[in-house]
């Protein structure tokens, strides 16, 4: 589902930065791999550059057989295809929860209104709060606000979701309910790249965990592997700091 060789994305202000550093790694459909590593290493680039939020200077990115990077791609029909969730929600402030769902549904997808409504209800269902439909961002919870972003994102059908530490956000008692959710997406079979510092989800969720420093990907394994066996330094002088 996404294939990435070679990517390099640099920035410049103050100085050369090399944000991600001969990045390369395949992920399968239906595959769960979450993304740990040091504040700075690379991790929100590296999501940000599956989605073209970011433009990585060289390399390649497929994603479901499109050439992202290739410059006739349309780059919003990338956006389609991946949703993001992003650490501070991004909800729209001034719009209900119904209307932050149908949006892009309507103007991007070209959703009559009353699909796209139907649609949002069983989204809303699924991560729990369709009672909160017709309410404002700023009545919500953090944790409802960040599941009414994951109903919004997964109203487009991506094929692949990104995650970038959906809970570091939350109050301690609403990260269970989103990493919930996520975990349901995951059974079911959805593309997922997460960013997060929560093992235990990585250890109950993850088919593979990637520890990123200084731009680069320096191991890969199962949880089983990475938790246990995990020979490179870094990693283990990382894990002993997190767990
Ligand atoms: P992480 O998500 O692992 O904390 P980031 O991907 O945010 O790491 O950052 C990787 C490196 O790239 C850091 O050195 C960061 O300062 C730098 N960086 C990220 N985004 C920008 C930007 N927009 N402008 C300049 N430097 C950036
Ligand atoms: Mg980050």
């Amino acid at each position: 589902m996404i294939s990435v060789k070679n990517i390099y994305k640099t920035f410049h202000v103050p100085h050369k930065v090399y944000a991600l550093k001969d990045v390369s790694c395949e992920i399968a459909a239906g595959e769960v791999v979450v993304v740990i590593g040091p504040s700075g290493s690379g991790k929100s680039t590296f999501l940000r550059c599956l989605n073209q939020l970011e433009k990585a200077d060289s390399g390649h990115i497929m994603i479901d057989g499109i050439d992202i990077l290739d410059p006739s791609t349309n780059i919003n029909k990338v956006r389609e295809e991946v949703g993001m969730v992003f650490q501070s929600f991004n909800l729209f402030p001034h719009k209900t929860v119904m209307q932050n769902i149908r949006l892009a549904q309507e103007v991007v997808r070209r959703r009559p209104a009353e699909e796209s409504t139907e649609k949002t209800y069983t989204l809303l269902d699924k991560v729990g709060i369709r009672d909160k439909a017709n309410v404002h961002p700023e009545q919500l919870s953090g944790g409802q606000q960040q599941r009414v972003a994951i109903a919004r994102a997964l109203a487009m059908d991506p094929k692949v979701m990104l995650f970038d530490e959906p809970t570091s956000a939350l109050d301690p008692e609403m990260v269970g309910e989103v990493l919930d959710v996520m975990k349901t997406l995951a059974r079911e079979g959805m593309t997922m790249v997460v960013v997060t510092h929560e093992m235990g989800f990585a250890r109950e969720v993850a088919d593979r965990v990637i520890f990123m420093d200084h731009g680069e990907i320096l191991e890969v394994g199962t949880p089983e592997h990475f938790f246990k066996n995990t020979r490179n330094e870094r990693a283990r002088l990382f894990l002993s700091q997190i767990l």
